[in-house]
């Protein structure tokens, strides 16, 4: 399996900073690589900007204005010019299915880049980048994570997750779009929108219920945006609880007093957080052979990503 995420050149180990190094990621190049297919892009290699470079930030005009600018001559200002690249370059991503951007960088950085002031200080919160701030308004189902973040488990549990679900929707529904693909694919997520969101559970289930009367272009646009919109909240140990009580139900009348109680135990261990979600969903699977659910055999809460990337061990 190969999907198409994007990501900042640096972090994927190509030599572009401004002083000729880079910035790559452990767990991007050992791990991700081996599912995804990277796009590297550089932007301010992409302006025609050299390796090294003098240093560039960003930088608020008194009307609020946003300026890419040079630190030692603030009148080289490259916002246009990013600008027109990120545009040109977003419109040929269609495909994407995630993209990982370089923290920090005025170009890339996607939250809490400093914003410097004509008198040298800085704006509290800080900004985007300016080519990500493009990215993210043309393309807002994204999913799009910085490379320090990824280094914090749930956000890279979460991250992944939306990458291939994204994909998951692209296979399943691009080239298929009719009420009935769209009613199978939502089953599939249920018990991922239960873990992420009860609410956007229950407002996708309103919007699958109406899709007969949706045109299929707009439809697979909105649930899109809500089906990504769901997945990047974060998964809470109660929600997911509720959901392994759920599982559970399904196997009232299968299991021995004793399974039952085994099981209660492993969920009551996750509830608490003396264990990984991976002790209970690996009973639960165990019985899933056993005694088989159709319906739950097709959830992707069950599998959402290859598990050799052992993203719910510490979970
Ligand atoms: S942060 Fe972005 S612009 Fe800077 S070197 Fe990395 S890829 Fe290039």
């Amino acid at each position: 399996m190969s999907i198409p995420v994007g990501i900042s050149a640096c972090v994927l180990g190509h030599k572009v900073r401004f002083d000729g190094g880079h910035k790559q990621n452990r767990f991007v190049v050992d791990e991700l690589a081996n599912y995804v297919d990277f796009r590297p892009v550089c932007p301010e290699i992409g302006i025609g900007m050299t390796i090294p470079r003098p240093t560039i930030r960003l930088l608020q005009l008194p009307d609020g204005d946003e300026r890419l600018v040079e630190v030692k001559n603030q009148d080289k200002d490259h916002t246009s010019k990013m600008k027109d690249f990120a545009h040109k370059q977003v419109s040929t991503f269609d495909e994407l299915c995630g993209y990982v951007v370089c923290a920090k960088s005025p170009t890339c950085g996607m939250e809490r880049v400093k914003l410097y002031i004509p008198n040298g200080n800085t704006v509290p919160g800080g900004s985007v980048g300016v080519y990500t701030k493009e990215l993210m308004a043309k393309m807002p189902w994204l999913p799009v994570e910085e490379d320090g973040r990824l280094q914090d488990p749930v956000l890279r549990e979460n991250f992944v997750a939306r990458i291939f679900s994204l994909n998951d929707f692209y296979l399943s529904l691009r080239e298929n779009r009719t009420p009935g693909a769209f009613v199978d694919f939502h089953s599939r997520y249920k018990l991922v929108l239960m873990a992420h969101s009860p609410m956007a559970y229950k407002k996708m289930g309103r919007l699958v219920a109406s899709v007969k009367e949706w045109d299929m272009d707009e439809f697979y646009y909105e649930y899109r945006q809500q089906l990504m919109d769901a997945i990047k909240e974060r998964a809470s140990r109660k929600n997911k609880t509720n959901v392994l009580m759920h599982l559970q139900g399904y196997f009232k009348r299968s299991l021995t007093k004793r399974q039952k109680q085994e099981l209660s135990e492993l969920i009551d261990n996750y509830r608490e957080g003396h264990l990984p979600i991976l002790a209970p969903l690996v009973l639960i699977k165990h019985y899933l052979n056993e005694y088989p659910v159709p319906y739950l055999q097709l959830q992707t809460f069950l599998d959402p990503y290859p598990q050799e990337l052992k993203l719910r061990y510490g979970l």
